[in-house]
């Protein structure tokens, strides 16, 4: 676990080994602070909350920017404190907890399942999280989960956004809606439409200045057109094997060639 780091006035961010999973901190009143996505091993949990309270830091509120398992961890540690999430993404969480569960026990054990998903809808119609500090913005749409939330930090020009935007992952689908495709496409749409973003944080990978997240929205813009176009194709970002498997998952979607 690389340590937090200030990328901007008052937010933070940690990158776990594992999956290059990032973690966001946003300082608030009195030492509270909102901590996004902590993830993903124990002892990554562990460090965190160890690096939160050596910078006089605790959690007042937790937020999870997707219902996929590597999102909604917590411990003991960070203490008992509201973690939201988007409605539909509450639903998810509670709906396919089997189905999480088994990945969590697969990639990363040890977690106590007690706390684990345990995510409190947004108050319905939400622009903001609903806690005591800086504004923080919710862009809530579907595409790479139902609900998947991205944060605008207006102050500090921060877009963490989920799992979207990444420079080593390409866009990945939705594919059990009934329009995986335009579903990514409108929630890309909402992103690129925030304005003011001076810095990017995707759930895995590397923070990208402003110039990087119009590259990002570019590349992630140029894959869907590709993917639409059924043909044949290759991303540079797909160098690992569960993302070429995936890659090809999700042409053969589009092209309607599964059973
Ligand atoms: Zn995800």
């Amino acid at each position: 676990m690389e340590r937090f780091r200030e990328i901007a006035p008052g937010v933070l961010v940690a990158t776990a080994e594992q999956l290059t999973s990032t973690s966001t901190v946003v300082v608030g009143e009195d030492g509270g602070c909102l901590l996004i996505d902590p993830a993903v091993s124990v002892a990554d949990l562990s460090a965190l909350a160890a690096d939160l309270s050596g910078a006089g830091l605790r959690p007042a509120v937790g937020f999870a920017t997707h219902p996929h398992w590597d999102h909604v961890l917590w411990s003991r540690e960070l203490g008992d404190v509201p973690r939201y999430a988007a409605p539909a993404a509450v639903r998810i969480a509670e709906t396919e907890r089997v189905g999480q569960l088994a990945e969590l026990t697969k990639t990363a054990p040890g977690h106590d399942l007690d706390l684990f998903g345990h995510v409190v809808a947004l108050p319905a119609n939400a622009t903001q999280v609903p806690w005591p500090g800086p504004v923080v913005q919710v862009v809530i749409h579907n595409g790479h989960a139902p609900g998947h939330c991205a944060l605008f930090i207006p102050h500090a020009g921060v877009l963490v956004a989920g799992d979207m935007l990444s420079d080593i992952e390409i866009p990945i689908l939705d594919t059990v809606e009934p329009d995986p495709l335009g579903d990514y496409r409108t929630g890309l749409d909402r992103l690129a439409a925030v304005s003011g973003v001076r810095w990017v944080v995707p759930g895995h990978g590397h923070v990208g200045d402003a110039a990087e997240f119009r590259c990002r929205i570019e590349a992630d813009s140029r894959y869907l057109d590709q993917l639409a176009a059924g043909d044949l194709f290759d991303d540079p970002r797909c160098d690992v094997q569960w993302q070429r498997d995936w890659h090809a998952h999700q042409l053969a979607v589009v092209r309607g060639d599964l059973p």
